[in-house]
């Protein structure tokens, strides 16, 4: 990681705005803004953090995106969970090296990538094609090929059934996460764990009615609120704005 920056990285450009900017290096190629050029052999061979000066006089500061900037950046499909959830849900979820999950819809791939990092094995269910081939390059373009090993995508109705046995995890955003709860009770083992991001309460609740039996332990349901800070010396206080809503996330442990 701690490398000079090479052809084929992927760059965010902040300008004095910290307007954003997500470009992958190539060589003899040109990054084109109001304020002139900035051609990518100036940012080549240099260290992160470096700020580049286009033709027209402009800074831009580069660093390699993280994970949070490539999921706000990236090309979309489907709408995408958004960083606020997407670590909490890894963490209901208990994702880490080697738990296998099944994931639908796949969408974007943006919660895909998160659980890849956290280094689950994923298999996909996505009833669009196209959805499909956004999500692989997503993953493809931000993790490399070197994950895809554990990226097993299907064009799949997830309503119809799921195939996998002894998963040990379900992990759902799509429409109507209740269709699959009975599905989810033949595929994941005892001590698996299911979670759903919904975006309106009444699938929530509805979730959380198909899940109302002794199959199911320690079910709940729940919302992440983030607030953020404005910091600027004596004037200390939270932002005027923040988003108020994205989704509810839904949990319960599977006992078979
Ligand atoms: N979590 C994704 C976004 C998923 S959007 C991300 O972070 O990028 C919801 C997806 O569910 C859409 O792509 C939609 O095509 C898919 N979908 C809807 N119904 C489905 C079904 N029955 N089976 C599989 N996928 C489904």
């Amino acid at each position: 990681m701690n490398r000079p920056f090479a052809a084929g990285d992927k760059v965010l450009l902040l300008d004095s705005k910290q307007r954003r900017y997500l470009i992958t290096l190539a060589e003899g190629a040109e990054f084109h803004s109001h304020a002139g050029f900035i051609p990518h052999a100036d940012i080549i061979d240099r260290p992160e953090g470096l700020v580049a000066v286009s033709t027209k006089g402009a800074k831009y500061t580069c660093l390699r995106p993280t994970l949070e900037d490539f999921v706000l950046e990236m090309p979309r499909g489907a709408q995408v969970i958004y960083p606020k959830d997407l670590a909490p849900i890894c963490m209901l979820a208990d994702i880490g090296p080697g738990v296998r999950v099944l994931e639908s819809g796949v969408g974007s791939g943006a919660l895909s990538m998160t659980m890849l990092r956290w280094g689950a094995d994923i298999v996909g269910y996505e009833i669009r094609e196209d959805f499909l081939g956004r999500a692989l390059a997503n993953v493809k373009s931000f993790l490399g090929d070197g994950v895809l090993d554990r990226y097993d995508l299907h064009l799949r109705d997830c309503y119809e059934g799921i195939d996998e046995r002894d998963l040990d995890r379900v992990v759902l955003d799509l429409p109507e996460p209740w269709r699959v709860v009975p599905h989810a009770q033949e595929a994941l083992r005892p001590g698996g764990i299911l979670v759903a991001y919904t975006p309106s309460i009444m699938q929530a609740s509805q979730t959380r009615e198909a899940m109302a039996s002794k199959a199911w332990n320690g079910t709940r349901t729940l919302e992440v609120l983030h607030r953020g800070w404005y910091v600027e010396g004596q004037a200390v206080r939270p932002d005027h704005r923040m988003v108020a809503h994205t989704g509810f996330l839904t949990v319960g442990r599977f006992l078979g």
